[in-house]
């Protein structure tokens, strides 16, 4: 779409406002709304200008200037306003030089595809991400000096005592929400309207399902490109949280929100593409090609650095445990969910792909791409060996042979220590650079890492209280 097309869908739609929306370097997502009788074409085609002083870890309030270049492919009308409102993702940039600005993740995402171009590895990398949440009836948080404490609300599942009657004898048995019909599966109408927003906002769903643990869900959609699969994340959260909102109850991605309960991941698929061609369909293992063999060989040697960015917040540790179908072993399988690397079955070379699946959502999407990006690129151009794959479950390994393959971080102060120590691959071709890598970390310990040391938990009075 041009910018003329766009003027256009303002006029036929009688569009009232124009909500520009970008992601920050954690994944949030950030809006602000103009007016469309006083909108113009130029305004989408030069840019407009912002503050960018109160993002997090961006401007410093003495040079905050920024421009936000909006992309018309992204428009669509938000499905969740009363008054008709069309929203852009865009583009940062630098109003002085002229350049994106360094720090925009979505910028970092159109560093990577172009580092893979300029390399004549590949002219396209496409992403087919996976994410999964839990929808609550109601949260209850509260942080302070002198207490901290959490109480989620669900009628589903074998925790609830059905107080009002509901939901008694038609319980979720303990991780087994995969996938009993209704009246157990207590969402599937709210998962069918959030469907029906998704579609309305031009993303293309397959399916939706609860998923294994109490009140979890996920939506099947098409991939895209690495910038269409950035922006999907960002509207598949928009549309569930608001549509759960809307039905007064809550939605998270937050990776391990339930104690004993499955957690939610965000497996990621994955091919290289040039001149028309699959270049990870061949006839090596589960038909993979040696370029797709070397790609997941990058994963795997990266796949501890990696996580800094693809398991990004301290929460995502508690689901990268043995037992919950999260992956712990940096190993490939064709069969093996405990794997990070598994290849799904498909009958045809076009759909040849594997599935990264130690990433969840909490994180920026377009910094997990570009991350897998530099990991897969590093992989081919170094022929790195993934080893054998491993078809076997690998939470049930004899302990030698368990320690002899690699394991995926146990919290994220290693993964960014990891990082630190293996990042060469990151900012190969300025991609992710160290003033960003810096930036990033610095907030990552300074507001959760280090708080998180420090706060007492609710389990540690169970424990403790009575010594
Ligand atoms: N919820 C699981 C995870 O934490 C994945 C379940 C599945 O295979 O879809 O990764
Ligand atoms: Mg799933
Ligand atoms: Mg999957």
């Amino acid at each position: 779409m041009t910018a003329q097309e766009i003027m256009k869908m303002i006029r036929e739609n009688d569009v009232k406002y124009i909500d520009l929306q970008f992601g920050d370097m954690f994944g949030r997502l950030n809006h602000t709304t103009f007016l469309a009788k006083n909108f113009d074409a130029d305004q989408i085609e030069s840019g407009i200008p912002f503050d960018g002083s109160s993002i997090r870890a961006w401007k410093s309030i003495e040079k905050s200037d920024m421009i936000f270049r909006p992309d018309p492919r992204t428009a669509f009308i938000d499905p969740f306003r009363e008054q008709t409102t069309l929203v852009m993702f865009g583009d940062i940039w630098e109003p002085r030089t002229n350049e994106r600005y360094d720090r925009a993740p979505r910028n970092i995402a159109h560093k990577a595809v172009e580092y893979m171009k300029s390399l004549g590895l590949g002219d396209q990398i496409f992403f087919g991400p996976e994410p999964e949440f839990f929808i609550f009836d109601s949260v209850r948080v509260g942080t302070s000096p002198q207490s901290s404490f959490y109480e989620i609300e669900t009628i589903e599942g074998p925790w609830t005592m059905g107080e009002d009657g509901h939901n008694l004898g038609h319980k979720i048995k303990h991780k087994a929400g995969y996938f009993p019909a209704t009246p157990q599966d207590t969402q599937m109408d709210l998962r069918s309207e959030i469907t029906s927003h998704m579609e309305d906002m031009g993303i293309t769903v397959y399916l939706h399902h609860h998923e294994v643990g109490t009140a979890q869900g996920e939506i099947g959609i098409k991939f895209g490109d690495i910038i269409t699969a950035g922006d999907l994340v960002h509207k598949y959260k928009y549309a569930v949280k608001n549509t759960a909102y809307k039905y007064g109850k809550t939605a998270t991605f937050m990776p391990k929100p339930m104690f004993m309960d499955n957690g939610s991941g965000m497996h990621v698929h994955a091919s290289i593409w040039k001149d028309g061609e699959n270049l990870f369909a061949g006839d090596g293992y589960a038909n993979l090609s040696q370029t797709a063999l070397y790609a997941i060989g990058g994963l795997l040697k990266h796949g501890r650095a990696i996580q800094a960015f693809t398991n990004p917040t301290a929460n995502s540790y508690r689901r990268l445990v043995p037992g919950y179908e999260a992956p712990v072993k940096l190993a490939y399988s064709a069969t093996n969910r405990s794997a990070a690397v598994r290849i799904p079955y498909v009958d045809n070379d076009k759909a040849r792909r594997f599935e990264f699946r130690c990433g969840d959502a909490s994180g920026s999407a377009y910094l997990n791409f570009a991350a897998m990006t530099m990991a897969m690129i590093d992989g081919i151009r170094n022929k790195i060996d993934p080893g054998a794959a491993l078809d076997k479950n690998l939470y049930d390994l004899p302990p030698e042979e368990a320690a002899a393959i690699p394991s995926t971080c146990p919290t994220l102060e290693e993964a960014i220590d990891e990082m630190l120590r293996d990042k060469d691959w990151l900012t190969a071709g300025d991609v992710f650079t160290d003033e960003f890598i810096e930036a990033y970390v610095g907030y990552r310990r300074e507001e959760e890492v280090e708080p998180i040391k420090l706060q007492p938990t609710p389990l540690e009075f169970e424990l403790y209280y009575d010594v």
